[in-house]
């Protein structure tokens, strides 16, 4: 198939992995074009502020901050649930942003990560198979053989629910919600039983006292009371995706205008695939998921076909490759590219790797196999002379019982107590605010 022109439904020519069985393909046209004629949700030129703030990190002048749930719920388009996610990223940047000493860039998996890609097409629960579940925008978690057939008024739900909670978002931050004066609750009680609990104390108190210090001094109040944060999903139903797709009318440029960055799946990010093809004509940032099999030389050519005019800030790479296999599988791939010439943020997603199986298919993560992950990720980086611009997490700001370890030191058998996760295990509200002391240190090393 020749890549020359590229359409927003220009990828219809190429192998679409992980598309939705719909029964009916004309009731799905019928809602992805109404779709198409709905506002979009976000603004091309916010896109192109978070593309030069990745572009900053990816030469060490940032550091990007990406996490959320494995996947939003539609039930999770509640006031709580958004303000808990966005406290604990907020509460992470600033950590980081004292590590680091330099801006993070606050990306939430969140407003339209509705959508999964499966290994399979069909799923066992009690002893009946049932299609997998693909997610809220796709079918019902329900094991109800009727409510798994993909349904495409939920594209239409997935449109609202991520317009309800990136406006939520935004009057939150407008409201002063993010004002650094205010310090929101940090909950610390519950990390107090860590090993590095006086540092992390300290840090908090370090922290406050800075803010405090500003404000005496009169520093410009609108630098404490608002901040930039952007929305993310994996940009895997491309239906809905196209729909989503608009011409900028001052650029003459496509963007995904249903989220300010998306990224390629794992599963879909073949060379010659539907995907590739869609998103190498969008303007938007995109991420890769890199794992631990990926071929070198694959990558770069991904690299270039996604960004031909190498233009800083498009696509960053986010490795996912296991604590026991990063260290030989990461620096070949950082050789190649930095060999190449091209630009990549390049970021660490510890958690996709580490995921094990216990008991009856309940899948876990341990806290000090993701830590070992991103340690190996920065030490790799720093020998290679790369920069480790970024991580991304499966994180929720609710105290739920799905990674192991952590301050509370969380055994396989405490996972029963408050497992919510519809796909896979995120980090609870301590353990994520642990995790952001732990890499404030790494960043500094
Ligand atoms: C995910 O981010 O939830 C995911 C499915 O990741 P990956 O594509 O890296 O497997
Ligand atoms: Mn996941």
């Amino acid at each position: 198939m020749s890549h020359s022109t590229w359409t927003p439904t220009s990828w219809k020519h190429f192998p679409a992995h992980q598309q939705p069985p719909y029964p009916d393909m004309q009731a799905l046209s019928h809602i992805t074009n109404a779709l198409s004629v709905l506002p979009p949700l976000v603004y091309p030129a916010e896109v192109e502020r978070l593309k030069s703030s990745i572009a900053a990190a990816a030469r060490g002048g940032g550091f990007i901050l990406q996490g959320g749930d494995c996947a939003e719920r539609f039930t999770d388009c509640n006031e709580q649930n958004i303000t808990n996610k966005m406290k604990i990223l907020l509460q992470m940047s600033l950590i980081l942003t004292y590590g680091a000493r330099k801006p993070v860039v606050r990306l939430g998996r969140i407003a339209g990560q509705y959508a999964k890609p499966r290994s399979q097409a069909q799923e066992t629960i009690e002893g009946i198979s049932y299609p997998s579940y693909r997610g809220d925008s796709v079918n019902d978690l329900a094991p109800d053989q009727a409510r798994r057939v993909p349904d495409p008024e939920r594209l239409t739900t997935a449109y609202t629910c991520s317009a309800l909670t990136l406006n939520y978002i935004r009057a939150m931050i407008s409201g002063g919600f993010a004002d650094l004066r205010h310090a929101f609750e940090w909950n610390l009680h519950s990390i107090e039983k860590a090993e590095k609990w006086k540092d992390y104390r300290d840090m908090v108190e370090t922290i406050l006292d800075a803010i405090h210090f500003m404000e005496s001094c009169g520093v410009n109040s609108h630098l404490l009371d608002t901040i930039d944060f952007f929305t993310s999903h994996e940009g895997l139903l491309l239906e809905y995706e196209s729909a989503l797709t608009r011409k900028d009318p001052a650029s003459g440029r496509f963007y995904n205008l249903g989220a300010h960055m998306l990224w390629i799946g794992e599963r879909t990010r073949q060379l010659d695939g539907a995907h590739v093809e869609y998103f190498r004509g969008l303007a938007n940032p995109v991420g890769v998921k890199i794992g631990s099999n990926a071929d070198p030389e694959e990558v770069t050519d991904l690299i270039h076909r996604l960004n031909p005019t190498n233009e800083a800030g498009r696509v960053t790479i986010i490795t996912r490759m296991g604590m026991d296999r990063v260290e030989k599988a990461l620096p070949p791939l950082v050789c190649a590219v930095k060999r190449s010439g091209m630009p990549v943020a390049w970021s660490c997603d510890p958690m996709h790797g580490n995921t094990r199986v216990v008991g009856e298919n309940i899948k876990t993560r341990a806290f000090a196999h993701i830590e070992a992950e991103l340690e190996s990720c920065f030490r790799i980086h720093r020998h290679h002379g790369t920069i480790l611009a970024g991580v991304h997490f499966e994180l929720t700001g609710e105290d739920v019982t799905e990674c192991t370890g952590g301050a509370a030191n969380l055994q396989d058998t405490d996972l029963g107590k408050n497992y919510v996760s519809s796909c896979d295990p995120r980090l609870n509200y301590s353990q994520s605010l642990e995790m952001a002391f732990l890499i404030s240190r790494l960043i500094r090393q």
